[in-house]
């Protein structure tokens, strides 16, 4: 495979080669002009299930307005950090992008509340798990080519993603306990510190905008407080608002920084000279123990008062129930669903084939009924 001709001239030592690739399932000839990665990001962008993202809950259900992320959204502010600390550490830029694209390809409608129930209806079938959720999709559920099924992505696509399947705690991303086994490509890991600094700042803001929390409340962390200060300090009187969207990029930035200045650190630690010695080490892509503390104090914050406001969980258990009686309604059908699932209902079992048809349902097709068994669209 001749790889990505830029390579050698962009990419630090470390950073994933695609020239080392082990190449996709079903092999293909090179595209005249597309690196391998690249085809991965377009075929990614290109897929059913990453359009049905933008009607696809992040944390607030459509019912509460339209300002706040969708899991669209919150997938392109993930992309864009991710690329930003990439291009600083000279990673594979095609790679990062490819796989914050897929993060969360595997979201079932009403995020995790949809996630929690589908796993617990499918408890002693393996359950439900969106990591797990984006690897079927990926690999299966997705059909592209009359020939294969899936995407047929590069292997480092699938493996980081299945990194994120496999992960048992956040370790990697707190810098806690160095996991055991291999680390995630840095590519991978970036993707991950990438998605939680996007989530923890903009479900801050979100949660601003809906009402569910106040700037007081959020000043009682210090990494908010920090921002609001530095903020302040560059802008003498500004208004809630105004001092809220300064504070909230101001954060990101902070956040941003520390994660390349400690990930540079830890490759100079480490001394990493080439992306394998990258999965034979701790994990390098993770913040600084100081902003570990202080990400934690705002996490837990956003858990208490803002994932469990009893607005949110009236949103969520409505949509739940929606979606749970969808899954009643269907399981005594599997047999009526799309050929694609029909073939699951076979192979593995009736209540997976409709877990999987229910999961790359969007959240608007839930709430409105659309359960559609002949609609060929969902198999497309
Ligand atoms: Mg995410």
């Amino acid at each position: 495979m001749p790889g990505d001709r830029r390579d050698n001239t962009t990419l630090a030592p470390y950073a994933t080669r695609e020239a080392d690739s082990a190449g996709r399932r079903a092999p293909e000839p090179p595209h005249p002009y597309r690196a391998a990665y690249q085809r991965d990001r377009d075929r990614i962008i290109h897929c059913a299930a990453f359009r049905r993202l933008s009607h696809k809950t992040q944390v607030f259900t459509g019912g509460l307005g339209d300002y706040h992320r969708t899991r669209l959204t919150h997938t392109l502010e993930v992309v864009s950090i991710a690329r930003t600390i990439a291009r600083v550490l000279r990673l594979n830029e095609d790679l990062v992008e490819a796989l914050a694209l897929a993060h969360d390809i595997g979201h079932p409608p009403f995020g995790h509340a949809g996630e929690e129930l589908l796993d617990e209806r499918l408890s002693g079938l393996g359950g439900f798990n969106h990591n797990r959720q984006a690897l079927r999709i990926l690999e299966r559920l997705e059909k592209r080519y009359p020939d294969r099924p899936g995407l047929n992505l590069s292997a480092e696509v699938l493996d980081g993603q299945r990194s994120r399947a496999e992960k048992p705690t956040r370790a990697a991303q707190t810098g806690g306990e160095p996991s055991v086994g291999r680390s995630p490509s840095l590519e991978a890991q970036v993707v991950d510190a990438a998605d939680r600094i996007a989530y923890d700042t903009h479900d801050a803001d979100d949660a601003l905008e809906l009402g569910l929390l106040s700037l007081e409340e959020l000043a009682e962390t210090p990494l908010w407080n920090e921002a609001v200060d530095s903020v302040q300090g560059r802008h003498a009187s500004l208004d809630e608002t105004d001092l809220r969207r300064a504070a909230v990029h101001t954060l990101v930035t902070r956040l941003v920084d520390d994660l390349v200045d400690s990930a540079q650190r830890r490759i100079e630690q480490t001394g990493v000279t080439s992306a394998s010695e990258v999965l034979a080490a701790a994990p390098i892509a993770a913040p600084s123990g100081e902003i570990v503390e202080k990400q934690s104090s705002l996490e837990r914050l956003l858990f208490t008062r803002v994932y469990r406001h009893p607005l949110v969980l009236k949103h969520r258990s409505e949509a739940t129930q929606a979606l749970g009686g969808m899954f009643e309604l269907l399981l005594p059908e599997a047999d009526r669903l799309p050929a694609v699932y029909r073939e699951i209902a076979e192979e593995e079992s009736p209540g997976r084939a409709v877990a999987d048809y229910l999961g790359g349902l969007t959240d608007r097709a839930v709430l409105e009924g659309r359960v559609q068994p002949f609609d060929r669209s969902h198999t497309t």
